[in-house]
């Protein structure tokens, strides 16, 4: 099968088409791992990530299409906030209609003197002037776009947090969906990028052992999922935070309490009650691509889609338990384009420093109107808005007190899942890609942490190539997917042979090149951490007395042994060359050398 990537370099107003090679398509395969290939060798390591060496990528998951609830979509770039190569997703329609128009991904380089939007369909691609649109809200943006270029068309957009390069910027997707993590949509809009529109409706390539066999794989798959149902098909995820309470992992008040046994208002039933039943949505590409779960609540009057991190982020974490609050600040958050977990986090950070004194008049617990001004004041950069648009890590810095309270890891703004209630979680947090991010490895048997984290190492390392996994594929991570589904699918699809152990190579892979370029960036051990706020003691609930580790000695000991699971350095975490041979990174062994020989020479 014939696969293509958009290379677009928006200084010269320039669109070429490069072919996949065959390294490419069987060592990264697409998703996240052509987004951290193409960012590894083409972005610049320490170069301002709002200039012109910055690359931002969009990339179809490798089954997108072929697969049930197959719509995630790959935005990376080197994030504002970390310096990390940062890889964020957002469904639904977009990666299979990019594949439609018979490409795998753009990538984009340079800068754009002037606001453009990139239209991508079947017969070609454009670069089109955005001085209509910009500066306008998401949702304003996506109905002039769509209006213009039809209903069907999938449409990315950044909003006025973007143009106004706050750190935690956010890509909007069809009105609804968020690749919200990392701050992509202000180096979309440092490059001059308002949005990308993709139109086509074409067949997908014809799969390597054809229709018929694909059909009957893709079928029996969506039956399974279906059979198997999810805990999400009720209320989507919009039960989480009575989840979370009860196993002593919610936000409460900026993390001070992982467990209050009362959340308010902010349950799934009160959620499920204002959503618009199924068929009530207009634009049902919100349900996911081939998805058999179609978990999403869209509420009525509002227009907005709800979820957990929004509940939990928006609500818990800056004190709110009004539903309705929430909503309207889920309304806000979209139509500015800003991240809805970065936000809270950096909300109530500042509720708590106005707590300790060290603030006035900013936000209070619990003070929806506040915090809906603090929102538009972080995406216009007005006032303290400012200093907080700078994301929470800089902001303490900058003002001068709170580090201690700044829940951060590598500069990425904790989401709702406090780790003290989950054995493992902490080292999850800590040595995750790109920084605080409650999506690479989830340790199970569920177990508080009353032991040391290397009791969970198997079960996270084993969790995290599957996440990664279906990153690169593009499959929902609801989906109770699983690694001999992947080989069947990418069976009938390319023909490809992947076993488990092949399949876990692609994560390890990827994890591999982004360590690397954390390094390179200037990153070391110490900051495979997690904040202090995870290490005090929980004060009460079911996790009362236990922290994220039960010693600063233990994440010492057991990130080490992450290290040395995945063949790198024991203090440092280098890649080793011989790693990177086993997994066919030799482009990258010139790197790990000059590394090892700076931090670690004894294993050079
Ligand atoms: S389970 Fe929910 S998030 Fe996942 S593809 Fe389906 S509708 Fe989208």
């Amino acid at each position: 099968m014939e696969r293509k990537i958009l290379f677009i370099d928006l200084s010269r107003t320039r669109i070429d088409e490069v072919e996949v090679d065959d390294y490419l398509h069987t060592r990264f395969l697409g998703g996240k791992g052509f987004c951290t290939y193409f960012i590894y060798k083409y972005a610049q390591p320490c170069a301002d990530p709002y200039g012109p060496r910055n690359v931002a990528v969009i990339a179809a998951g490798a089954l997108a299409g072929y697969a049930p609830a197959s719509g995630k979509t790959c935005f990376g770039a080197v994030s504002p906030l970390t310096g990390l190569i940062h890889d964020s997703y957002a469904g639904e329609v977009l990666g299979p209609k990019l594949r439609m128009a018979g490409y795998d991904a753009i990538v984009i380089t340079g800068k754009s003197e002037e606001p453009v939007y990139i239209y991508v369909t079947e017969e070609g691609t454009e670069i089109l002037s955005a001085d209509d649109i910009w500066g306008h809200s998401t949702s304003k943006a996506t109905k002039v776009l769509k209006e213009r270029h039809g209903k069907k068309s999938s449409v990315a957009v950044v909003g006025p947090a973007a143009e106004n390069k706050v750190r935690y910027a956010s890509v909007i997707v069809d009105y609804h969906r968020a690749a919200g993590r990392g701050g992509i949509g202000a180096i979309w809009a440092s490059k001059g990028l308002k949005a990308v529109v993709v139109k086509a409706a074409k067949p997908l390539p014809e799969p390597a052992l054809g229709r018929k066999a694909w059909r009957e794989v893709a079928t029996k798959l969506y039956k399974k999922f279906q059979a198997l149902g999810s805990s999400f098909s009720r209320y989507g995820t919009n039960n989480g935070l009575v989840t979370a309470d009860k196993l002593g992992m919610a936000p409460h008040y900026n993390f001070k309490y992982p467990h209050l046994g009362d959340v308010g208002e902010l349950k799934g039933e009160n959620v499920v009650k204002l959503a618009k039943g199924p068929h009530e949505v207009e634009d049902q590409s919100v349900f996911g691509y081939m998805c058999p779960i179609k978990c999403s609540k869209v509420v009525k009057d509002e227009g907005i889609k709800s979820e957990y991190e929004h509940l939990g982020m928006l609500g818990a974490a800056d004190g709110i338990y009004k539903l309705m609050d929430v909503l309207k600040a889920i309304k806000i958050v979209n139509d500015l384009g800003l991240d809805s977990i970065s936000s809270g986090n950096v909300i109530g950070w500042t509720a708590e420093s106005e707590e300790k004194g060290l603030l006035n008049g900013v936000m209070k617990w619990g003070d929806g109107e506040k915090q809906r001004k603090l929102l538009e004041e972080i995406a216009y950069r007005k006032g303290i808005g400012a200093v907080l648009a700078e994301g929470v890590k800089r902001a303490s810095e900058i003002l001068g007190f709170g580090k201690e309270w700044a829940v951060h890891v590598k500069g990425l703004e904790a989401p709702a899942w406090d780790p003290r209630g989950l054995l493992g979680f902490g080292l999850s947090y800590a040595t995750a890609d790109v920084g605080a991010s409650h999506l690479r490895g989830w340790p199970r048997p569920h177990r508080p942490p009353t032991d040391s984290a290397l009791k969970a190492l198997d079960s996270l390392l084993y969790d995290r190539d599957k996440t990664s996994v279906a990153d690169h594929m593009g499959t929902c991570v609801f989906l109770a997917y699983d690694f001999p589904d992947w080989s069947e699918l990418l069976k009938v699809v390319y023909g490809l042979d992947y076993d488990t152990e092949e399949l876990r190579k692609l994560s390890q892979r990827t994890e591999s090149l982004a360590r690397l370029w954390a390094l390179k960036v200037g990153y070391t051990s110490d900051d495979d951490t997690v904040p202090p706020r995870w290490m005090e003691p929980v004060p009460k609930g079911p996790n009362a007395g236990l922290k994220a580790f039960i010693s600063w000695e233990d994440l010492e000991v057991s990130k080490r042994e992450y290290y040395k699971r995945r063949g790198w350095s024991p203090r440092e975490g280098v890649p080793l060359p011989s790693t990177l041979k086993s997994l066919d990174l030799h482009f990258a062994v010139e790197d790990a050398e000059l590394l090892l020989r700076k931090l670690e020479p004894e294993y050079y």
